[in-house]
């Protein structure tokens, strides 16, 4: 075993951190190519592929901001009483065809197209009406208030949305806005996506003595359709030299990413990095964190792609191995695997990274410095207002119940030390708004 040398991603092993881990994965990645048009609603989560450029402005027109009357305030004397006369209503949606006259009003909705020449509205509640007459006191308000300009919002011809945004519910609702029934996206990432292990046992198949079901598999797939990914699911791969060459094959063949979990702890068997080596410069991390330290990444190639002008010739895919221990399995996924997926399908840095909050810790956490712990925690609000974390009860590496339980990671950092309770620490939310 090697110490970090200049390059962690030559193939080999390396005792590396995981902010090192990160910045070498995400300086490997190149974007996959290709979009396909999808409608509308089938959206959300998606990644715009172009720029989506407004066709109009929004507002299309001057309108009101509030319920009032709307008159020429420009042409009025300052610093006095205004008596308007009203001469008739404008709703939302419905032209006013007729000039209105100097010193005199209409009544106007919210939302309602300006009339020409009219340049502020007075809210209702701020005018004394009387019959046709509305008085304005001095002062109530400034020449173009209360008026939304055309274009204020977005103008015809700028971007709504950028490329590589992940988008969500408001930014479809933009585009509907700007008259879009369908959106240009990236096409879904393609991953692929094994077990490994002979002690693994699908669900609802009898369970032998000393097996254990294949959770991982379906923890990860979960994750990756959240992330509206496509999962090739290669089901479970026997510890056996010629059935994990084949996943491989078939995985590199038809995915983007082939995503492992098991098998790439020192104590596992030799052939796993062979068969890795043979198709690519993979490197097999020691990742100082817990848990989740053995960690496999690098570029995958189809056997005989140099030579091959098949489809899948000169094409990569890059491997993700997971450690085998369910809760690792999920934080490695979370801490490296996540953002990495998002940047392979062509999101933009700011919507691959999840938000790092400070929540103040319940209890104390004791740590040493020199690696990241990822605790499982629950995050709720305290009677003082304050937003808190507490560890959930059991932190063991396998007991993936503490994973379900928790409703957020607890980042302790690698350079951090022990946490006294009621200091702030670091912690990933595992939910957003939707
Ligand atoms: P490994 O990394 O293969 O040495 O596995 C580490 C631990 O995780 C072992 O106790 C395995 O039984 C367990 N494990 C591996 N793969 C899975 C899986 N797909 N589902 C549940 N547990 C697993
Ligand atoms: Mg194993």
């Amino acid at each position: 075993m090697t110490e970090l040398g200049p390059n962690p991603l030559a193939a080999g092993e390396h005792n590396i951190s995981v902010d090192e881990a990160r910045q070498a994965i995400a300086a490997a990645l190149v974007p996959i190519q290709g979009d396909e048009t999808i409608p509308l609603l089938a959206a959300q989560g998606r990644i715009l592929a172009a720029d989506l450029i407004s066709p109009i402005d929004v507002p299309a027109h001057d309108n009101s901001a509030m319920d009032g009357y709307a008159f020429n305030a420009g042409a009025l004397p300052a610093g006095t009483a205004w008596t308007l006369r009203s001469v008739g209503t404008i709703y939302a949606g419905q032209p006013w065809g007729s000039p209105v006259a100097e010193g005199e009003c209409v009544r106007i909705m919210t939302g309602a197209v300006m009339p020409e020449g009219l340049d502020t509205v007075v809210p209702l509640e701020l005018c004394r009406v009387e019959g046709e007459l509305v008085q304005v006191a001095p002062g109530t308000v400034k020449p173009g208030e209360n008026r939304r300009k055309a274009g204020e919002d977005l103008a015809r011809g700028k971007p709504a949305l950028v490329a590589g945004r992940v988008l969500r519910p408001a930014d479809v609702g933009l585009a509907a806005s700007l008259g879009f029934t369908e959106l240009r996206v990236r096409r879904r990432l393609r991953v692929a996506l094994f077990s490994t292990g002979d002690e693994i046992t699908a669900p609802g198949q009898p369970l032998a003595p000393g097996h254990i079901y294949d959770s991982n598999r379906f923890t990860l797939a979960s994750a990756l359709q959240r992330l509206q990914m496509e999962v090739i699911d290669l089901g479970l791969v026997p510890d056996d030299r010629a059935a994990l060459q084949a996943a491989v094959d078939e995985a590199i063949e038809r995915a983007d990413v082939v995503l492992t979990s098991g098998g790439v702890s020192a104590g596992d068997a030799d052939y796993t990095r062979d068969i890795l080596r043979a198709r690519g410069e993979v490197a097999f991390w020691k990742v100082a964190m817990r848990p989740g330290r053995p960690f496999a990444f690098g570029p995958l190639q189809a056997a005989g792609a140099a030579e091959a002008a098949g489809a899948s010739a000169g094409r990569t895919s890059w491997l993700f191995g997971l450690p085998g221990n369910p809760v690792a399995a999920l934080v490695t996924f979370y801490a490296f695997a996540r953002q990495a997926l998002l940047q392979l399908a062509g999101a933009v840095p700011a919507d691959t990274v999840p938000p790092l909050l400070q929540a103040r810790s319940a209890a104390a956490i004791r740590k040493r410095p020199g690696r990241t712990e990822f605790q499982r925690g629950i995050v709720y609000c305290a009677a003082d207002g304050i937003w808190e974390v507490r560890p959930v009860g059991s932190q063991g590496a396998g007991v993936l119940r503490s994973m379900s339980e928790a409703n957020a990671l607890i980042v302790v950092h690698h350079g951090q030390g022990s946490v006294a309770a009621g200091e702030p620490v670091s912690v990933w939310l595992f939910d957003g708004l939707v």
